[in-house]
């Protein structure tokens, strides 16, 4: 099947940055929110995406408004009757998008293909609203759209690999790169990048090194910016709540540091508070306000200081373990855990994704540190059983010929 049209519903953040990426492609589509003015708003976000475009030489003002022909706004859903794909962007709420779900259900025509960009709620809770759960899975965009390569396709228990295939090719059509992922809290990026950050924020919190440090050491790695200024960037609000559904999903091992709680009670939420791990704006002025150091004082008058070791291996380790642990549970397949956490995280291209990174440590190493680190540092660090079977097996990693990949 051919997607000729497509529908976004909500025009937010998100729904503006999926529409200009589909609209690039040369195909039309239709956004809609709560009333005209809100969808009207989201086609002036479009509008401003290109605009930057042709600010930096990349197209012309003619090219802007050709493009922004194939781009409308609508309200109500009778304006997707014929569209052969709806892709919904509404706030983060279950039940507002099973509602929604079940009126688009109702508005669309019966082959067409109902999407969600939610991050982290159940495409099967959505599908099982609808006639239709054989046409509804997850596609999952990151922000910005426009600059981010990969998309998660997550089909929930009732999808058929028709729509997968449908949606597949439609991606690659609007130039990304998707990858399939079994349905799991987190789906595949948020759920090896969560343990990662967490891990950056329990060793400031446990004073193991500063906050510019453990910046300093990831970029240095050859991360793109450093755990803090992600966190800072993604909105510590946001982060705080993917922490929460994680733990609610895989148990202890998740638990969200206390400083992340600690740091979205007090409003220091990032960037768009003008105050995070870091202070933005400063000449701005500002509210009195606890400052990161308090916040950690406060956490130690109740658990004492800790000061743990800091190592690199620490938030890196957190994430291998992760990504192997989705390996053994089959979520995706070793290339595709590699592809999305360079396309989805920019981890180290040179590196090639964390299961090279743990092949070219060697994995005896990688476990030996897992081992000892959940021994002083805690029971999150507990080995996926995978790893020692690989040591038992002698796939130890690149020196050995093979590991998670043949040499
Ligand atoms: P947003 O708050 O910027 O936009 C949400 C839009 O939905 C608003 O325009 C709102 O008016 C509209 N809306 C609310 N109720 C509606 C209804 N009943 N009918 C139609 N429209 C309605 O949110 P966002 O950041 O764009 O996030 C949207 C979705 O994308 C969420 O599921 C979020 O988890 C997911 N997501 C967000 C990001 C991100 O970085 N912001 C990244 C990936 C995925």
């Amino acid at each position: 099947m051919y997607i000729y049209r497509v529908g976004v519903v909500g025009a937010g953040t998100m729904g503006s940055q999926i529409a200009q990426v589909i609209s690039v492609a040369g195909i039309p589509v239709v956004i809609t929110d709560v009333s005209r003015a809100t969808a009207e708003r989201g086609l002036e976000r479009v509008r401003r995406i290109y605009q930057a475009r042709v600010d930096k030489g990349k197209m012309t003002s003619e090219q802007l408004e050709e493009k922004m022909l194939l781009v409308s706004a609508a309200d109500g859903f009778a304006a997707l009757k014929d569209v052969d794909l709806v892709i919904e962007a509404v706030s983060e709420d279950l039940r507002l998008k099973q509602h929604l779900f079940r009126e688009l259900d109702a508005a669309c025509s019966p082959g067409a293909i109902l999407a969600s960009n939610t991050s982290a709620l159940s495409i099967s809770a959505l599908g099982s609203v609808t006639k239709r759960p054989t046409k509804v899975l997850g596609l999952h965009f990151f922000n910005p759209a426009y600059a981010m390569p990969l998309v998660e396709v997550i089909p929930g228990l009732g999808t058929d690999p028709q729509t997968i295939d449908t949606v597949v090719g439609f991606a690659e059509s609007i130039r990304k790169a998707p990858i399939v992922v079994k349905e799991c809290a987190g789906f595949l990026v948020n759920r090896l990048l969560m343990p990662y950050l967490n891990e950056a924020i329990v060793s400031l919190q446990e004073g193991a090194a500063s906050l510019k440090q453990i910046d300093q050491d990831l970029t240095a790695f050859g991360m793109p910016v450093g755990p803090f200024t992600l966190l800072d960037t993604l909105g510590l609000d946001i982060c705080g709540e993917v922490a929460r559904i994680l733990h609610k999903s895989y148990g202890p091992r998740m638990a969200p540091a206390p400083l992340l709680e600690a740091m979205v009670k007090a409003g220091r939420l990032g960037v768009k508070t003008s105050r995070g791990f870091y202070e933005y704006n400063l000449s701005q002025p500002r509210e009195p306000e606890q400052t990161v150091e308090q916040l950690i004082q406060a956490i130690w008058q109740e658990t004492g200081p800790q000061r743990t070791r800091w190592t690199q291996a620490r938030p890196l380790l957190a994430m291998v373990n992760e990504a192997v642990l989705t390996l053994q549970e089959g979520i995706a397949s070793a290339r595709d855990i590699d592809l999305a956490m360079v396309a989805g995280t920019g981890f180290p291209q040179d590196k090639e994704g964390p299961l090279h990174y743990a092949d070219r440590i060697g994995i005896e190493q990688v476990l030996h540190e897992l081992e000892e680190f959940s021994q002083t540092l805690g029971t999150r660090f507990w080995p996926a059983p995978l790893l020692r079977r690989m040591v038992d097996a002698g796939f130890t990693g690149r020196d050995a010929g093979r590991g998670f990949f043949m040499y």
